[in-house]
């Protein structure tokens, strides 16, 4: 069973299996990690995990990202930043630091 996550007819992204990268859990499904990071960005949705045991959060590079309507989802990528306010993600390389900079805070909070 792999991990789906679908934007109705703008962009869809699957893992087979996600390893977190610090306590080297693995898991197929959602019971030992969690996705609420997950970016939809102009390249399409980037899955941000987090994992359950250790608290890691990361950007699996076992996903594969799809775009079906690019102009579409540009559209629907610009139009949320507007609607709730929040930082846009235009790609990978945005998400990715994003996530470094969560675990960073996550870390510091801890000590
Ligand atoms: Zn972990």
């Amino acid at each position: 069973m792999a991990l789906k996550f679908r934007l109705r007819g703008l962009a869809e992204t699957f893992i087979d299996e996600i390893t977190c990268p610090c306590c080297g859990k693995r898991g197929t499904d959602d019971t030992h990690f969690t996705t609420e990071n997950t970016r939809v960005t102009f390249e399409g949705i980037i899955v941000v995990i987090q994992c359950n045991s250790c608290g890691e959060i990361f950007v699996p590079n076992t996903q594969r990202l799809g775009v079906i309507d690019p102009g579409g989802l540009k559209e629907a990528v610009e139009q949320d930043s507007v609607d709730t306010g929040d930082t846009l993600f235009p790609d990978y390389k945005a998400v990715k630091l994003h996530t470094e900079k969560l675990n960073l805070l996550r870390k510091s909070d801890l000590h």
